[in-house]
């Protein structure tokens, strides 16, 4: 069957970003954040790749897991939200996940909880963030408090997440660094704080833990673009096709509420992909896009299934010639930019429509 619209899925650049990762941050332990289908790239399919690389994979929730555990990986998983009820950590138990415990009742629950297998948690501390978290004054008793429980690991990891990492300049990174420092301090245990952002901008976030996210699927954590010292390999190009090429007058309208005229005489050409797939509603006309491996940009609106582009001083463009809305070629961090996002909305609001293709896979099965 023809495709209008494909997300290819190279796997070999999520290996590649793995040991970008691991070469950034050699003396740490990696978590391998797959949370919400690995950033939009699929789950299982992803996980396969960076089995090899990773000594655990982060998920938001038990079902996550569960899909992880059902494809057989036996890698150690992080549950980055911890329970949502007291049911869970039955659950999380059985299927040996490890939850963070970021508030007061999960910490009472688990204290109290007779599993049928123990688990080991980790404490969320709230060193600036302000989302989740204990305050660090709290941490010496939350882990007095869990140690010793009969249903908790001997070994409590410590957590905490940097809200301004990406900013290479920004001194809260530093802030947050000592507070968590301070909050742990004497207490036995691994440390982790590094996102993507610590992992390549901040060699002192590193720690025990590094939870590297949105770099594994090749996208740069920093607001300036840049990925540090690292080439880092975009995974994912959402790709469409040249539906049509129309010529129009100069003022002419082009789409939905005539948000856009033609300049002049021009050639536009419609792509067939729109927001029913993903790509953002709000990007604007200038959006870059390559039609046929030349770059040139949106005009007027996106609509659900499509949308339009500048055809001027395109190069033997036919119908039927391939269109990148971003990867190879063409970073999504750009594309975000533009439409006033980031890759990662990108990529985890690309839709099934968008069917994945994965090129480049080490092993051809799951395991
Ligand atoms: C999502 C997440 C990460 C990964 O962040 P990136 O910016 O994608 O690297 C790390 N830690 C926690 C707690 C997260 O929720």
């Amino acid at each position: 069957m023809s495709r209008r619209v494909w997300a290819t899925v190279d796997l070999s650049a999520l290996r590649e970003n793995i040991g970008v990762a691991r070469e950034a941050a050699p003396r740490s332990r990696v978590m391998a954040v797959v949370k919400s289908d690995a950033y939009g790239h699929g789950l299982v399919p992803a996980a396969s790749e960076l089995a090899t690389g990773t000594d655990a994979f982060a998920v938001t929730s038990i079902e996550e897991a569960a899909v992880l555990r059902d494809a057989g990986f036996r890698q150690r998983i992080v549950l980055l939200q911890g329970p949502f009820v007291t049911g869970d950590l039955e659950t999380a138990a059985v299927l040996r996940l490890e939850p963070v415990l970021h508030t007061e009742w999960q910490v009472e629950a688990l204290s109290r909880a007779e599993l049928s297998v123990p688990v080991t948690a980790w404490i969320k501390v709230d060193t600036g963030m302000h989302r989740l978290g204990f305050h660090p004054g709290a941490v010496p008793e939350v882990w007095r408090r869990l140690s010793g429980a009969p249903s908790v690991e001997a070994e409590i990891g410590f957590m905490t997440h940097l809200a301004c990492a990406d900013d290479r300049g920004d001194e809260t990174t530093r802030r947050q660094l000592d507070l968590f420092d301070q909050a742990c301090a004497g207490l036995p245990g691994p440390r982790s704080a590094a996102n993507s952002a610590g992992v390549l901008g901040w060699p002192a976030s590193h720690l025990d833990w590094v939870r590297p996210g949105i770099m594994l699927y090749g996208a740069s954590p920093f607001v300036d673009g840049g990925g540090g010292h690292a080439p880092l390999s975009p995974a994912m190009t959402l790709e469409g096709r040249l539906i049509a090429i129309n010529r129009y007058d100069a003022g002419d309208p082009v789409g939905y509420g005539a948000s856009w005229r033609c300049p002049e005489p021009m050639p536009v050409g419609v792509v067939s992909v729109g927001y029913g797939d993903g790509y953002p509603r709000h990007a604007p006309s200038g959006t870059p896009v390559l039609v046929g491996g030349q770059r040139t940009g949106l005009v007027g609106r996106v609509s659900m299934d499509m949308v339009c582009v500048d055809c001027r001083g395109l190069d033997g463009v036919v119908v039927g010639a391939p269109a990148t809305l971003w990867g190879a070629g063409l970073p999504a961090e750009e594309v975000a930019g533009a439409a006033g996002t980031i890759s990662y909305e990108l990529f985890c609001r690309t839709t099934p429509r968008a069917r994945r293709r994965y090129v480049g896979a080490a092993q051809p099965e799951v395991t």
